[in-house]
């Protein structure tokens, strides 16, 4: 949705302007004012020039996106295109380096060096080295696996760079830019882990840009355990040792148990075998089978009482085979439950500045935006009691982790003003000497 900035800027309001800039960040009110019609930053020339960056370049913006969506960055081999970041990063003016995990951080250092504003985007994608990521082009629309989530929150990630480094704003406090590695599938979080270890005591808030659209901020971090069970045997031929207890009918036995476990609808809470795998030819007894499950909740002790059922089930499956077994001479069953990953859950404060600052921003684009619980890069800081929250990056985008994704570039102006004002309004915006 687009909507005209109202900006009417005074002499006495320019007055106040300067004042509020100056004011430390965490003294703002909690609530933005509802009825204010401009505010300290829009009134900015700086802040206007680098919003007004944004339009005449849309076009430059959808060729980047373009651009690092086609380098493949399945789980685990971010790499290359943290490779073609750092660069893009450099060329906007900021110090960059990539970190031990993989991470790419541009910094931009703010008057107040000492705290420190993460924006990130994760750079990994769901899909598979080997997967077909060219993009097509229809007029604003884009076709490619990853193009919007998260191909958006990297091409935002590197115009607000480009917008603040325009506009030569200077600012309160320092901003690292971050593409970030390991958000998607068994990555677990493993960027902003580091990240957030890294920078933990500087560390006042973080603004995760993850896919497109601009109708919820994700300020509840959703709690969820990624599990794999295995069950192996001797395995054997199907029909001389015909008998002998199967890795797969025990794995089997435990599933239908473990899809029968009753989850409550409130707390939400929510379970998924995703992938199921084992054995090696059909004339075969397998000699092992393995499952992952993915569990969710809005509560962590639900989380506890379903990663128990499931090793509950397994266990009984492998029982169950046992026991139905005829020849148990040549050896039995044995299993395990390991954990892959786990995201902790967390909450922002209702009054938290970060909230007031996006709240802010949506009010100066026109943007009414939901409040959202998910399961986001904002998880770990939001654990540990830092401000986070995860936002889109504007546009529209649909079919996530599908080959399908497309990504429309339509209005995504007011999402990435939307996002700037944001991190102007946590960053603060430092007073100029000669006004
Ligand atoms: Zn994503």
């Amino acid at each position: 949705m687009k909507r005209k900035l109202p900006w009417k800027p005074t002499v006495k309001r320019a007055l106040v302007c300067v004042i509020l800039l100056a004011m430390p960040v965490r003294s703002a009110p909690p609530h933005a004012p509802r009825q204010s019609q401009s505010s300290p930053l829009s009134d900015n020339p700086r802040v206007r020039a680098a919003l007004d960056w944004f339009t005449p370049n849309i076009s430059w913006i959808n060729d980047q996106q373009a651009r690092l969506t086609e380098i493949p960055a399945p789980p685990f081999q971010e790499a290359p295109r943290a490779a073609a970041l750092k660069e893009l990063l450099a060329e906007a003016g900021l110090s960059v380096q990539i970190d031990k995990a993989g991470n790419v951080i541009g910094e931009l250092g703010g008057v107040n060096g000492k705290e420190i504003v993460i924006v990130s985007a994760h750079l990994d994608t769901v899909f598979p080295a080997g997967t077909e990521v060219k993009v097509h082009r229809e007029g604003s629309r884009m076709t490619a696996p990853g193009i919007s989530d998260n191909g958006t929150g990297v091409a935002a990630l590197l115009a607000l760079a480009r917008a603040v480094r325009f506009a030569r704003l200077k600012l309160q406090r320092t901003i690292l830019f971050v593409g970030d590695v390991g958000e998607e599938g068994e990555g677990n979080l493993r960027g902003m882990r580091a990240l957030v270890d890294t920078y933990r005591s500087n560390l006042k808030a973080v603004i995760v840009l993850d896919g497109s659209s601009t109708d919820h901020v994700t300020t509840k971090a959703l709690a969820s355990r990624r599990l794999e069970a295995s069950i192996t045997g001797p395995g054997g031929h199907s029909w001389s040792d015909f008998g002998m207890p199967n890795p797969i009918n025990a794995l089997v036995r435990g599933s239908v148990r473990f899809i029968s476990t009753k989850v409550p609808a409130s707390p939400r809470t929510t379970f998924n075998i995703g992938q199921i795998e084992g054995g090696t030819s059909v004339n075969s007894i397998p000699h092992e089978a393995r499952l992952k499950v993915d569990i969710r909740s809005e509560s962590e002790d639900e989380l506890t009482r379903l990663e128990s059922a499931l090793r509950e089930c397994i266990a009984a499956g492998v029982r169950d085979e046992m026991d139905s077994a005829r020849d148990r001479s040549k050896g039995k069953l044995e299993w395990k439950v390991e954990l892959l990953g786990s995201r902790p859950g967390g909450e922002l404060a209702s009054d938290s500045p970060l909230l007031a600052a996006l709240r802010a921003a949506d009010e100066l684009v026109g943007n009414v935006s939901r409040i959202e619980r998910s399961s986001t890069d904002a998880n770990i800081p939001l654990s540990m009691g830092i401000d986070a929250l995860s936002i889109g990056a504007g546009g529209n985008g649909g079919g996530a982790h599908s080959l399908q994704e497309w990504y429309d570039s339509a209005g995504r102006e007011a999402g990435l003003k939307r996002t700037l004002l944001t991190v102007l309004g946590i960053s603060g915006v430092a007073e100029e000497k000669s006004r």
